[in-house]
């Protein structure tokens, strides 16, 4: 039995629990056995600190990031950029190259096409000509990235890089360096629907994780799962989408296609180390479709969990990596 001990520099009983508004949507962190001199009043400035350097980093939504600075800049030759802005852009060109394309970081031009973007969306659906006119500005073969000195080049000047699908994992991630860098061993960080979660929650036991129904207005529970010293994302199409003429359009996009993903896989859960890659696999699993996704992540041994809906009923299996935290 290994719990952890209640040493004199531990609070055994205490837990510090924080949140608030970021990125467009909301962050929680708890800490069970906080440092003795760790309260919430002052870690919760210096994680908005941190949470506030990821967007300052590679926000479309911030004008004044960077990343929006390198998306206004029409240089064809390259251009240098900071090493975190980097490692977001190197992992997003991995994860395209190990997908094949379904997931694709240069995909901003769609994505603010179907109003999914920092613009506001229009009244109507864009037509076939206004798709291709962005496709063409698609297509993560049109950026090389560089690691020494970082740097990027594109091959067309009004290429557009969107790291959405990465950034909740990035804050996580960064959360997380932050409380190991404080000595906290406990912890459970949470940016919208990407989680750190490490050591053991406040009984001791590991965190436990809710991955929802895939229902819009409805907040209910579909299976509770327990995670410590891993990272977990999920991506869906049930919260970020609008409907017309009674057809849902959500904001993942097939590369392919230059439209929304329109399935009946509702959810996709990845658990791995790094809050970055399983939100990028996550959603480049959302992109793939069950069938496809699920062949995709077997062949590669991730743990993913996919939830499917059928008629008025839900679907949910793992991929056999994903047993582990089903069985306990
Ligand atoms: P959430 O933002 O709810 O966490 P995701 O992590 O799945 O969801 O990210 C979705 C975002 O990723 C979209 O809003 C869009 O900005 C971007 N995106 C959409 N399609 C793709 C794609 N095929 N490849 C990479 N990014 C995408
Ligand atoms: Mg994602
Ligand atoms: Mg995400």
């Amino acid at each position: 039995l290994l719990l952890p001990l209640a040493g004199c520099d531990k609070r055994a009983d205490a837990l510090i629990e924080i949140g608030g508004p970021t990125m467009g949507t909301y962050y929680s962190v708890k800490i069970a056995r906080p440092p003795a001199s760790m309260t919430a009043e002052t870690l919760k400035p210096d994680v908005e600190v941190v949470l506030d350097q990821v967007i300052a980093e590679i926000s479309t939504y911030d004008e004044t990031s960077e990343l929006s600075r390198l998306n206004r800049n029409p240089s064809t030759d390259w251009i240098p950029i900071s090493s975190n802005l980097y490692d977001v852009i190197a992992e997003g060109q991995r994860i395209a190259l190990l997908t094949d394309g379904a997931f694709d970081i240069t995909i901003g031009p769609l994505v603010n096409l179907w109003g999914f973007g920092p613009e506001q969306r229009p009244d109507a659906l864009p037509s076939s000509e206004e798709i291709q006119v962005a496709r063409a500005r698609v297509g993560w073969q049109k950026l090389d990235v560089r690691a020494t000195p970082p740097a990027v080049r594109k091959a067309r000047a009004d290429l557009y890089i969107d790291l959405s699908a990465l950034g909740e994992g990035v804050g996580a991630d960064r959360v997380s360096a932050l409380l190991e860098a404080r000595g906290v061993a406990d912890y459970m960080i949470a940016v919208a629907g990407a989680i750190r979660a490490k050591g053991r929650n406040a009984k001791g036991q590991p965190w436990a994780i809710a991955i929802e129904e895939p229902m819009p207005d409805l907040r209910s529970v579909h299976r509770v799962i327990p995670v410590s010293d891993r990272a977990l994302s999920t991506s869906g199409d049930y919260r970020n989408f609008f409907e017309r003429d009674g057809k849902r359009y959500s904001h993942e996009i097939d590369p392919m296609t230059g439209a929304p993903v329109e399935r009946n896989l509702g959810s996709v859960t990845v658990i791995g180390e790094s809050g970055m890659v399983v939100d990028g696999l996550a959603t480049a699993l959302m992109v793939m479709g069950e069938a496809r996704g699920q062949a995709f992540a077997e062949a590669r041994g991730l743990a993913a969990f996919f939830i499917v809906r059928e008629g008025e009923t839900l679907r949910g299996f793992g991929t056999p990596a994903f047993q582990g935290y089903l069985d306990r």
